[in-house]
């Protein structure tokens, strides 16, 4: 039964779930004037939670040259040139920037990919991940030499492999950090690309004896350490390009652990091809294109970042892309998504902060994204 007091309101985020979900389906027909469009208004909300975490992790860290970087990363894309109907957009190439990282793993699949393929053809892939007891780490400098440890000792582990077994290891390594919010711990820890399954487990068996006999016999568990074959999708490859770190900023404690591990890693070298594998060159187009700025009438202009309304302007106040009124005819198709579920099927699930309940719908104001839904969970 519906009482008046489990009457909840559909939140703004309600409907960005919902929208998130059209946001994948369908909206390039019915939002977007263009593909390159859709793709600066995605662009836009990256740059606003990029500016976001950028900004918390200024405001706990107090090493002067990573603030400088944040600053500079907070302040990436601010502005958008349009040159004889094609936008460039400035980029800031650090780590901690939603877009450039963006960047930087669709440049690490178009110059290893290829390479990796073929040596899929040849033999399996397996990834390989290796662990270590979490640390305690107060300093950058502390996790930075954890990690330096775990590259050391990787190479050893080629170094060997090729002495005693006469194997070259072929492949890629990437570093990557994790931090433990409720141990405040952290998990360094390598992923490994390996041609070949007997390669794959001499790189696990070493790094265990080795890690043991060189750190302590509590350094390593055996359970820790994995090694999985690789499918031959892209998507099962491309893993292994994703960020170093996951760059949450939820809080006060997770952005100092995240500023932290980006101290640590700074000038680290975290993708690394192995053996055979080379990077494809690049075509003298790549990482200079701009943007076609198809839905506007070329006029040589520039637009600034505003913050407020998720977009660039014009000198005459204009949006590039209309940021706000686009996520706001999002919000009513998803409010009509809701209605149209409702009226199909009686009662709507929607996943809700708190798990999932059932909710009917009681009105839906015109043009209102202030919906009004009865709980009746
Ligand atoms: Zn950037």
């Amino acid at each position: 039964m519906c009482t008046q007091n489990n009457i909840s309101k559909v939140t703004k985020s309600e409907c960005k779930k919902q929208a998130h979900l059209l946001d994948k389906l369908e909206l390039n027909t019915e939002f977007f004037l263009s593909k390159s469009h859709a793709n600066l208004h995605k662009h836009c909300h990256t740059k606003a939670k990029s500016m976001h975490r950028n900004l918390t992790l200024h405001s706990v860290c107090d090493d002067p040259e990573r603030r400088k970087n944040y600053r500079k990363a907070y302040h990436c894309s601010s502005e958008a040139l349009e040159r004889d109907g094609i936008l460039y957009i400035g980029k800031c190439k650090k780590r901690h920037c939603i877009m450039c990282q963006h960047i930087q793993t669709n440049d690490l699949i178009n110059a290893y990919l290829p390479s990796l393929k073929a040596l899929q053809e040849e033999a399996p892939l397996f990834m390989v991940t290796l662990t270590a007891k979490n640390i305690k780490a107060t300093s950058p400098k502390a996790l930075r030499d954890e990690i330096r440890l775990y590259n050391k000792e990787f190479t050893r582990i080629k170094d060997n492999i090729r002495k005693t077994h006469s194997m070259t290891l072929n492949g890629f390594k990437k570093v990557e950090c994790t931090h433990n919010e409720n141990t405040d711990e952290y998990h360094p820890h390598l992923h490994l690309i390996i041609q070949g399954q007997a390669e794959a487990e001499l790189v696990k068996a070493y790094w265990i004896t080795q890690m043991k006999k060189r750190h302590g016999r509590n350094k390593v568990s055996n359970t820790g350490q994995k090694v999985v074959i690789l499918g031959t999708e892209e998507s099962d490859l491309v893993e292994v390009f994703k960020y170093a770190t996951k760059g949450s900023v939820k809080d006060s404690e997770q952005a100092k652990a995240e500023d932290l591990m980006f101290g640590a890693i700074e000038g680290l070298q975290i993708f690394k091809p192995i053996g055979k594998v080379k990077r494809t060159k690049r075509t003298s187009e790549e990482g200079t294109a701009g943007i076609k700025a198809d839905w506007i009438e070329s006029k040589n202009q520039n637009f600034k970042w505003n913050t407020k309304q998720k977009d660039y302007l014009s000198k005459e106040g204009l949006p590039l892309v209309g940021t706000q009124a686009i996520d706001e005819l999002i919000e009513i198709k998803a409010t009509i998504n809701i209605n149209v579920n409702y009226q199909a099927n009686g009662r709507k699930t929607i996943q809700s902060g708190s798990g999932q309940r059932n909710y009917s719908i009681s009105s839906i104001p015109n043009g209102s994204s202030n919906v009004f839904i009865q709980s009746n969970g």
